[in-house]
């Protein structure tokens, strides 16, 4: 057996799968990703690939693994995965399904709470000596405000729960979840269309995956029917999101604030476009990734791994 992880895991993780199958088995690399031609020779007699998100699994590194049987996935969106070539080639693709979805929706509820009281920014003023409070005193408060959810699968449900604990109305779009679904009841979401769920939520928070019908989903039409001083929140993936056309809405003032995690390019390079941008929290791609969740993705990737590789009976 050889197991190739190319980007970090948890080590007690790391361990098991040592303990499992020999240390000599493991080849536990973080920094492998950043080295393409490393990285496809030492794929080449792999049984098992383990990443997350930035090694993609496509093209010239797919065709490097003669032999694998399994790739697992550090985390859920499976868009560095091509996933239909995985299979016609007999591999098994395992994402970590549910292991980080608590990470994520706590990051969209405290930045939806952070930036409707936009109180975050006084940190410089307060320290030079200003004293902005007659500035910041129409903040918002999260109770009783309306959060819309753009995909009701194992995150949008999670953050939809939280947000009802918190006094939110909570609607949501998801045109594949029936609405015979236990999941509309147990969060106390109103199922509503796309069109309306824009105009009338007070934070937009997206949870979708990246693929055709949702990429360029939010673009400045969009963003411009969200409801005025609204809050848009996206920790789904880059390419949904018009970045130029947000970043021109919060510049205008129509709305209220954003937070972005994921972007079309990561890591995201120096970008003027951002610069000085009123009510933005920029965030490098970890709404998923906690201690907790690292350690639960983790472990939740190497027993499925070690279920998969058991020979059959
Ligand atoms: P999930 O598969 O449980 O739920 C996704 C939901 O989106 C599904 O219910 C699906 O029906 C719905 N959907 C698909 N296309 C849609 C469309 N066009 N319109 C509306 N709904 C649509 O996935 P999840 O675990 O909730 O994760 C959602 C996404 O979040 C992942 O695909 C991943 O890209 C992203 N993610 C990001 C981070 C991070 O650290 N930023 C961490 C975890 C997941």
């Amino acid at each position: 057996m050889r197991i190739v992880i190319s980007e970090f895991m948890d080590e007690r993780a790391v361990d098991r799968l040592r303990d499992m199958y020999g240390a000599g088995a493991i080849r536990y690399e973080p920094s492998l990703v950043d080295r393409a031609e490393e990285l496809a020779v030492a794929v080449a007699d792999c049984d098992v690939l383990i990443v997350r998100n930035r090694t993609q699994v496509r093209g010239t590194l797919l065709d490097a693994c003669k032999c694998a049987k399994v790739i697992g996935r550090l985390g859920v969106g499976l868009d560095n995965i091509d996933v239909a070539a995985c299979e016609a080639r007999g591999m098994k693709v395992i994402p970590a399904t549910g292991a980080n979805a608590l990470a994520v929706a706590e990051y969209v509820i405290a930045t939806a709470m952070l930036l409707r009281r936009a109180s975050y920014l006084s940190t410089a003023d307060v320290a030079s000596g200003k004293w902005p409070r007659n500035q910041l005193s129409a903040g918002r408060e999260t109770a009783g405000a309306t959060l819309g959810l753009i995909g009701f699968g194992s995150i949008g449900q999670l953050t939809g729960q939280l947000a009802h604990r918190l006094g939110m109305a909570v609607i949501a779009y998801d045109p594949a979840l029936p609405d015979s679904h236990p999941a509309w009841m147990d969060v106390g979401a109103i199922r509503v269309d796309l069109d309306a769920l824009i105009s009338t939520a007070d934070v937009v928070s997206l949870h979708v995956p990246l693929v055709d019908a949702t990429r360029n989903l939010f673009d400045a039409t969009r963003i411009n029917q969200m409801k005025p001083g609204a809050v848009l929140i996206n920790t789904s993936r880059g390419g949904i999101v018009d970045e130029a056309a947000l970043v021109a809405a919060l510049r205008s003032g129509r709305l209220g604030g954003a937070a972005i995690d994921v972007f079309t390019l990561e890591p995201l390079p120096a970008s003027a476009m951002f610069a000085d941008c009123p009510n933005l929290i920029l965030t490098p791609h970890i709404a998923g990734v906690t201690a907790e969740a690292n350690v639960r993705v983790s472990s939740m990737i190497a027993e499925a791994v070690i279920n998969a590789m058991r020979p059959e009976r």
